[in-house]
C-alpha cells in the first residue's frame, strides 16, 4: 500500500453510487486498493438549498428543463477545499475542450483533480467562473457528467505510474505518439488459413520493431489522416514507409 495516493479524483455528482463497480472492478479497484489513486465522492444533493436540498432550478428567460445552480456547487467547492486541499477544478461539459490522450497525460501529472458532473440542461453559466478547465468526451450529449467522469478517470488512472500491471506500458499505445497501435496477434499461429505475419514469429528484434512501426504508419494514414495532418510525418517515419519490406505476407 502506497503511503499517500499518487493521483487523488474528487467528484461532485447527484449519482456517486454510479460509480461503485467502476472503482471496485478491475485496473481502477486494483489502483485503489494499492493505494495508488484515490477517489473522493461528493453528493451534490448535501449542498442543497433549504429543506429540500434543492439543487436546480428554471433558466432566466424561459425554456426546456432545469439548470443545476452555481450556490450549491461553489459551497461543495469550498468544502472538498477545506477537507482535502486544492485539486484542478473541471467541469465536465460538451461545450469545453476535447478530452483526449493529451489531456489524459497532463492531468496524471497532476496530484489532485476535481471532476463536476452536470445534469438536466446543464450548469448555471457562473459556475464556470468556479472552475479551470472543461472538457468533453466528445461531440455527443449525456444524459449527465458521471460517464464523462468515468472515461477521464480511466484513462488518467492508467498512465498514473504502478497503475499497469508490470509488463504494460502505456508509452506505445494509440495516441502516445499521435499515431495508431500497429496490429497485435497472439497464438495459434494460423487460423482458419489467417497465418501470424512471420517476421513477428521471426525472433528477429530489429525486424520486428521496424515492421511494427511501418504498419503503426500505415495504419494511422488509412485510418486516422487526421492525426498525420495534424503531426506530419518526419523525415524518418517517410524513409521507413518507403523502405524495402521484409515480411508483410498475411
Ligand atoms: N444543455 C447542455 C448543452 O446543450 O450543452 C447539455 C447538458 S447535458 C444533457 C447534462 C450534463 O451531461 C452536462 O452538464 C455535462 O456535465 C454532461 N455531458 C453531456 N455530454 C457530455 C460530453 N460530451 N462531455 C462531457 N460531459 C457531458
Amino acid at each position: 500500500m502506497a503511503d499517500s495516493p499518487l493521483l487523488t479524483f474528487e467528484l461532485v455528482t447527484l449519482f456517486p453510487e454510479i460509480f461503485d463497480d467502476l472503482l471496485r472492478a478491475s485496473l481502477l479497484g486494483k489502483a485503489i486498493a494499492a493505494g495508488l489513486i484515490a477517489v473522493h465522492r461528493t453528493n451534490l444533493r448535501d449542498f442543497g438549498i433549504g429543506r429540500h436540498r434543492s439543487v436546480d432550478d428554471t433558466p432566466c428567460g424561459g425554456g426546456p428543463g432545469m439548470i443545476l445552480r452555481v450556490e450549491p456547487i461553489a459551497a461543495a467547492l469550498d468544502a472538498i477545499a477545506a477537507a482535502r486541499g486544492p485539486a484542478r477544478r473541471i467541469l465536465l461539459s460538451p461545450q469545453g475542450g476535447r478530452f483526449d490522450q493529451r489531456r489524459a497525460v497532463e492531468l496524471a501529472r497532476l496530484h489532485r483533480v476535481l471532476l463536476i458532473c452536470g445534469r438536466y440542461e446543464g450548469f448555471d453559466e457562473r459556475v464556470a467562473g468556479q472552475v479551470d478547465d472543461q472538457l468533453s468526451i466528445g461531440d455527443f450529449v449525456l444524459a449527465g457528467g458521471e460517464l464523462a467522469a468515468a472515461v477521464v478517470i480511466e484513462a488518467v488512472a492508467r498512465l498514473v505510474p504502478g497503475v499497469l500491471g508490470c509488463g504494460m506500458s502505456a508509452a506505445d499505445e494509440s495516441f502516445s505518439r499521435a499515431r495508431l497501435e500497429y496490429p497485435q496477434w497472439t497464438r495459434p499461429p494460423d487460423w482458419n488459413g489467417q497465418a501470424v505475419p512471420p517476421v513477428l514469429l521471426s525472433g528477429d528484434h530489429q525486424a520486428i520493431e521496424a515492421w511494427r512501426r511501418r504498419e503503426s504508419l500505415r495504419r494511422t494514414l488509412e485510418r486516422r489522416p487526421d492525426l498525420v495532418a495534424a503531426h506530419p510525418l518526419t523525415p524518418e517515419e517517410q524513409a521507413l514507409l518507403s523502405a524495402p519490406e521484409p515480411d508483410r505476407s498475411r
